[in-house]
């Protein structure tokens, strides 16, 4: 397989306004972002999800750097000269440099209606490559008495107990199941959840294609909410991110899909009916 950095490594971020564009994670100013070059600052930075904007705006840069306030913030990719990211330079890419692919991996990537930020995700959570506690530990960035699961659980936190294992998160995707018409117990690795979850499409091409997508959403808003207990005080219920699942799922497809014209209340209610629409 490809070094797993390949695919970060090929996007750099470029500023605008710079309030878009996190100062320490983002590759804004190198082509790796700060906290991977300065990792000893970003231990010690208070704010670790601050923006460029507001770095500038704390005097950072001085005089010989400025954000261009007219402009957004935006991704470019290396790969192609319209710096637009494409599923076939990609792939050209990955082709030329000789990898293999994992079909089953192939699946949950390069989904057309999943952002580009998603797909980085997905590809990080697939090589397990997160900042996980246990890999934060393995780098030796934090120590043991560090590693429990964000949620308060009492486990150590890695890839496979954040997202597929742990009694919280765990309830998230009884919720999501449900909202599906759907009852199971869940495995509890990666490599099999990701096949069950999909598997419960059937074989409707259509069909999968929304398991696919749905097992994506709540993959990253587990993330999202595992950061936010992280660095700020206060959680989701589950049942608020159970409503943020069938929101982003909305937006996603229908931004992609033509035929997918349902009211958002449709969708809510009733998932099942809008899934002939995903050809
Ligand atoms: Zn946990």
């Amino acid at each position: 397989m490809a070094d797993p950095g390949w695919l970060v490594d090929n996007i750099i971020r470029e500023v605008g306004d710079g309030h878009s564009t996190l100062f320490w994670t983002d590759p804004w100013l190198e082509e790796r972002p700060l906290a991977r070059s300065f990792g000893r600052l970003y231990d010690l930075a208070e704010n670790k999800l601050i923006t460029v904007a507001e770095m500038f705006g704390l005097g950072w840069g001085g005089v010989e750097m400025e954000t261009e306030d007219n402009m957004l913030d935006r991704w470019v990719w290396k790969l192609h000269t319209s710096q637009r990211y494409s599923v076939k330079s990609a792939y050209s890419f990955i082709t030329a440099i000789g990898s293999t692919h994992n079909e089953r991996v192939d699946c949950f990537m390069w989904r057309k209606s999943v952002p580009l930020k998603v797909d980085i995700f997905v590809w990080r959570l697939f090589l397990n490559r997160l900042p996980t506690k246990d890999n934060l530990h393995k780098r030796g960035v934090i120590d043991t008495s560090q590693l429990s699961c964000a949620t308060t659980c009492g486990k150590v936190e890695d890839n496979d107990h954040l997202f597929f294992q742990c009694d919280v998160y765990g309830c998230l995707w009884l919720l999501v199941s449900k909202w599906l018409r759907f009852e199971s117990v869940f495995h509890g690795n990666i490599g099999f959840h990701s096949y069950q979850f999909r598997g419960f499409g059937g074989v409707s091409k259509c069909y999968r294609i929304a398991f696919t997508i749905i097992w994506i959403s709540v993959l990253y808003i587990i993330w999202k909410d595992r950061n936010k207990r992280i660095f700020t005080p206060g959680a989701d219920t589950l049942e608020t991110m159970a409503e943020k699942v069938k929101s982003q799922t909305y937006w996603w497809l229908k931004l992609c899909y033509v035929l997918f014209d349902f009211d958002y209340s449709q969708w809510r209610q009733n998932p099942l009916a809008c899934f002939h629409a995903l050809v």
